[in-house]
């Protein structure tokens, strides 16, 4: 394994990609970054950075900032729980020292952090010899020894960190984003990794084995379940109607059309319309919609429908408010358009 610290070194230095966060070593900076790219591609993540940046420069400004204008902000990236601890973490920061915390077990403490963010961080911000373990990394080193180890193993994980601990050199913050960098860009994980140009070739026993695409071992997948929504996109004169979700859950706080359980037919969705009190001028049913998160799918039939009068159950905005000062997860991104598309 020690082998493997040089050539990759070498290898980074070269071939690193410029991103946003890369131009220093702030901490504030990797953290954000850090957390923006948990479950999103890099490519999208550079523009929700940049503007975020712009918004929310430091970690005070980010413990003062209205949560309704943080997650507006996080809007279309996802797994939304991760800007509410952001901001519990930058709170609690602004408590206590005022400055992030400079060590990997101290980092650790923040709510929302890991032991991956806590490595990153700690590492290249702070120079702290500790592995940073992703998928990227676990699947290199796993076709490296050619390990048929289990890494949805927690055992797999603490053993790997104590393996990466031992070669961590003198510029780990480095080691740690070239090995990601490896995962990311060469031992890809969909598809043959480009062997032939990976400077770590002649280590790999896995590339002499034959085995990359075996590796690495990991459990399968649960089933996602499977949910189904009617959503009523209620128009009254140039106003729609939005309401916020509960304040814990899935989606928590942010705001969305008002949906209830199932897939409704017109007959159905106009009797349930009307005894909540609405008086229906006109119903047209839309196309249908799917949203994928990690762990469910949500299956929507959507109505647009024109109403009489406003109520005090939802809030009632026009198209151009909703779109700047509300956050709208991208599960009703396609209600959103097909709402343009009628007014428009
Ligand atoms: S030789 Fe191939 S399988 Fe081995 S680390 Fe490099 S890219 Fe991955």
């Amino acid at each position: 394994m020690k082998n493997i610290v040089d050539p990759l070194l070498k290898w980074y230095e070269k071939n690193k990609r410029e991103l946003p966060w890369r131009k220093d070593k702030d901490p504030y900076h990797i953290w954000i970054s850090e957390i923006m790219l948990q479950q999103t591609r890099v490519e999208a993540v550079k523009i929700y950075y940049e503007r975020f940046m712009k918004e929310i420069p430091d970690i005070t400004s980010l413990a003062h900032i209205d949560a309704d204008q943080l997650l507006k902000l996080w809007e279309g990236l996802g797994y939304y729980s991760r800007a509410k601890n952001l901001q519990a973490s930058a709170k609690k920061i602004v408590e206590e020292k005022g400055i992030m915390p400079s060590s990997y077990q101290e980092i650790l403490k923040l709510p929302g952090i890991g032991e991956y963010t806590a490595g990153a961080i700690s590492s290249i911000a702070f120079n702290e010899k500790v592995p940073a373990i992703d998928g990227n990394v676990f699947r290199v080193i796993m076709r490296i020894q050619n390990s048929t180890r289990n890494i949805s193993k927690t055992k797999t994980k603490r053993e790997l960190f104590n393996e990466l601990s031992l070669i961590m050199p003198d510029q780990p913050g480095d080691f740690n984003q070239a090995l990601m960098e490896l995962g990311a860009t060469i031992c890809v994980p969909n598809g043959m990794p480009h062997c032939n140009i990976c400077p770590i070739k002649k280590y790999c026993k896995a590339n002499q084995e034959n085995t990359m695409l075996e590796l690495p071992i990991k459990d399968t997948k649960k089933e996602k379940k499977i949910e189904h929504y009617t959503v009523f996109i209620l128009l009254n004169y140039h106003t729609v109607a939005i309401h916020k979700r509960p304040n814990r859950g899935l989606l928590a706080s942010m705001h969305e059309f008002p949906n209830i359980k199932g897939n409704l037919n017109k007959e159905e969705a106009l009797k349930y319309l009307k005894k909540e009190g609405y008086q229906v001028l006109r119903i047209l049913e839309t196309d249908s919609s799917k949203h994928i998160f990690t762990h469910k799918i949500w299956y929507m039939t959507n109505y647009i429908i024109y109403v009489e009068e406003t109520d005090q159950k939802n809030i009632w905005v026009d198209i151009d408010t909703l779109e700047t000062e509300y956050a709208l997860p991208s599960a009703f991104k396609t209600q959103l358009k097909q709402l343009k598309q009628e007014i428009r």
